[in-house]
């Protein structure tokens, strides 16, 4: 099957043992080995939370990313396991106790629901503003915000080999039909596409891409092959699997097969992305992961990070220095911090601005010129993506310098403006203009498009 492949592909795919997924999910959580040695305390506080927010890891997950000698401080650990501190405490007491009375599964589902609804669900207007329309009627499963970009959510793809637990698109995976993006239908993408020749970049995303079989992806991407799509030089694929399910790329069955899908795109002469996401270095620090960078980098393709900057995962410039340096001497380009997104757990997560541009910084100091291609740290926020630039004084006013690196008008990009220094701010709805001003200069036009909306 892999004959056609470069002989260094077939060589090192034989040095790695193929692996059966084995998901665990809320109903045997505490079955999963290192979980049944917790105190039964932490246990129940874990099962109360995953009532409410999406659970779901699989064994690579905890036998090979986790170390449990330092659970519950371990990254890993807080990336995938609910804590009790990511309800509020009120939602926590309501949902304990419903569960301690053994409350039928319809009166603890609603419950779940009505604390669902206080987490802000739909972050930054995505479904009122984002999905776009085609001869006048909504394209499902599919955002364009930003005028070069589409967002593609291929419904086998709404999936992840597990969750993390700051995720911003929690929603959709705890069954919420109407909070879910999804799309099946590769010809409502490829209609669009046509008809959009401003379009250069097509950004596949979930869930996570790449739970697909290689065969389904095929469907979507293969057909930017024929003439008609040229203008679409870029094909991003957001994942999560690079840490989760490195054998996607190595040695699941479809393994080869997707590398040679992902080659065919690059020799058409698109540049091919995989938009990685990571949060810390220990989910590079498997010889499985690495094989799988190799692999993917063999192919072409680009590798780029991304990810969000999080108190208890990675709020530390000594974690994102380890990671960038890590990164670049694998071959990946660092691209973006975020800040956690206003939505599910980000009472736990979230850290202030401040603090974000200071780990940013302190970061940045340590690594060299090729660690330092992320932007950040950026908050993808209602009119954009913006951009913390720093802290300083300006005729005695203390400020924070902002500047959109995408914005709903492609005219706002790159300008620098102002806001009141806060320290407790955590996004960008708590800022205020600096210097008396009324509103943000792009406020007035903003509001517009809403009423247009
Ligand atoms: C971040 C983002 C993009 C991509 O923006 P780039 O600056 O090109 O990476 C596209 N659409 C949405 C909705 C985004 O949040």
């Amino acid at each position: 099957m892999s004959s056609t492949l470069p002989l260094r592909h077939q060589a090192s795919t034989n040095d790695f043992s193929g692996r059966r997924f084995q998901v665990f999910t809320a109903r045997n959580l505490a079955r999963i080995p290192g979980v049944s040695h917790l105190p039964e305390s932490q246990r129940f506080a874990m099962q109360v939370v995953a009532s409410v927010l999406p659970f779901r890891v699989n064994d690579y997950v905890v036998e090979e990313l986790i170390d449990w000698d330092r659970v519950p401080d371990d990254p890993i650990f807080q990336l995938v396991f609910p804590q009790r501190d990511m309800l509020a405490p009120e939602s926590f007491s309501r949902m304990a106790e419903a569960i301690r009375r053994d409350r039928d599964r319809g009166e603890i589902q609603q419950l779940a629901r009505d604390i669902r609804g206080t987490l802000n669900p739909h972050p930054a207007g995505q479904m009122e503003l984002n999905v776009p329309q085609h001869q006048g009627e909504a394209v499902e499963g599919m955002q364009h915000k930003y005028r070069e970009t589409v967002l593609f959510f291929p419904s086998q793809g709404q999936v992840c080999h597990s969750y993390c637990t700051f995720c911003f698109r929690w929603a959709q995976f705890v069954g919420d039909k109407e909070l879910r993006f999804a799309s099946n239908e590769a010809d409502s993408l490829l209609d669009y596409l046509r008809s959009h020749p401003e379009v250069s970049d097509l950004l596949m995303t979930g869930g996570d891409p790449m739970v697909m079989k290689t065969r389904n992806l095929a469907q979507y991407l293969e057909p930017l092959l024929k003439p008609g799509l040229e203008h679409v030089q870029t094909v991003r694929i957001g994942t999560k699997a690079l840490t989760f399910w490195p054998y996607r790329f190595v040695t699941d069955k479809d393994a080869d097969e997707l590398l040679r899908l992902l080659e065919r795109l690059v020799a058409s002469g698109r540049h091919v992305a995989i938009m990685a996401h990571y949060n810390h270095p220990q989910e590079i620090s498997t010889a499985i992961a690495e094989e799988a960078i190799r692999r993917l980098r063999d192919t072409g393709a680009e590798i780029r990070s991304q990810g969000p900057l999080l108190n208890h995962i990675n709020n530390d410039p000594a974690d994102w220095a380890a990671l960038w340096r890590k990164q670049v001497r694998l071959g990946i380009i660092p691209y973006y911090m975020f800040v956690e997104r206003d939505t599910g757990a980000r009472r736990y997560f979230e850290v202030p601005l401040a603090r974000a541009w200071e780990v940013y910084r302190q970061a940045m100091k340590q690594v060299s010129g090729l660690g330092r291609t992320a932007r950040g740290p950026s908050m993808s926020a209602d009119p954009g993506k913006v951009e913390i630039q720093g802290v300083t004084e300006i005729h005695g006013e203390k400020v924070f310098v902002l500047r959109f690196i995408q914005g709903r008008n492609p005219d706002w990009v790159q300008r620098p403006f102002f806001a009141r220094f806060d320290p407790e701010a955590t996004w960008l709805n708590q800022l205020r203009p600096a210097f008396g001003d009324k509103e943000f200069f792009y406020e007035a036009e903003y509001r517009e498009m809403l009423n247009q909306a």
